[in-house]
């Protein structure tokens, strides 16, 4: 199996999944543990948590790639949860690298625009504005479709069970916005969007898109966020030749 140092991954990664673009998220994206000094095996997940850790200790993973990291702003007590957390990778000796908005919003790797792939959406402009710039993207579906369709084929290519609301329009324009990402149906009028696809059930949005007349697809704020790291681990494979695994852990939510 091939290898690489760490510190060589890390650089590549910071710069690829372009963490500068995003100076003001809470998540301190890059390496937040740092780990063995050489890196066999790449693990990816969405949560970083005791699940996850004890996963990736048990496939032989040296390097964890996580989309909601450990660190969100800073540290003010290790202790608790934190320590427990912290000690486990320390222990095995695992790096942690999180990767939250850059991963959202990035052009190849990112949730939406893998999101856009899969559910053959020819990408049409950004969308959806977060901390102050669009993280989202929309697309157009081949012809007009039933939101019915439209959410079939979303549960089967993200594997999961979707919320959906009809707000009585046909499917062609559609908006994504992975995770929590509901405040972004503010931006829909602008595209004539007739679609929303995020995450996260909001009761917020439901007379918003009422009003609007955007039918809302609430995919799951897991299942949404999947498709970034799985991106960037089929990535690391081909670039480097290194072993991958997507380590599963399903909130429903
Ligand atoms: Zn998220």
């Amino acid at each position: 199996m091939k290898s690489l140092r760490r510190d060589k991954l890390v650089s590549f990664l910071n710069e690829e999944l372009g963490l500068s673009e995003f100076p003001k998220d809470d998540s301190i994206n890059g390496l937040q543990v740092e780990g063995r000094e050489s890196v066999r095996k790449i693990g990816v997940a969405v949560d970083a948590c005791e699940y996850v850790f004890e996963a990736a200790a048990d496939s032989g993973v040296d390097f964890l790639i996580v989309h909601h990291g450990l660190i969100w702003g800073g540290i003010r007590a290790m202790t608790g949860c934190l320590k427990t957390r912290i000690k486990m990778l320390l222990e095995a000796d695992i790096s942690l690298y999180a990767c939250h908005l850059p991963l959202d919003w990035h052009p190849l790797h990112g949730n939406n625009i893998q999101i856009l792939n899969l559910l053959r959406l020819s990408k049409a402009g950004e969308f959806g504005e977060y901390h102050g710039r669009r993280i989202g993207y929309w697309g157009r579906t081949k012809k007009e479709t039933s939101l019915s369709d439209f959410v079939t084929l979303a549960d089967r290519k993200l594997n999961t069970d979707s919320i959906a609301m009809d707000f009585g329009r046909k499917v062609r324009n559609v908006g994504v916005v992975s995770g929590g990402g509901w405040s972004a149906l503010y931006d829909a009028e602008r595209f004539d969007i007739d679609t929303f696809l995020t995450g996260e059930p909001s009761h917020s949005a439901y007379t918003l898109a009422e009003e609007m007349k955007v039918n809302l697809i609430f995919s799951g704020h897991y299942a949404t966020e999947t498709v970034g790291v799985m991106a960037v681990g089929r990535l690391l494979h081909k670039k480097f030749g290194l072993g991958t695994v997507f380590i599963d852990h399903p909130t429903g939510l």
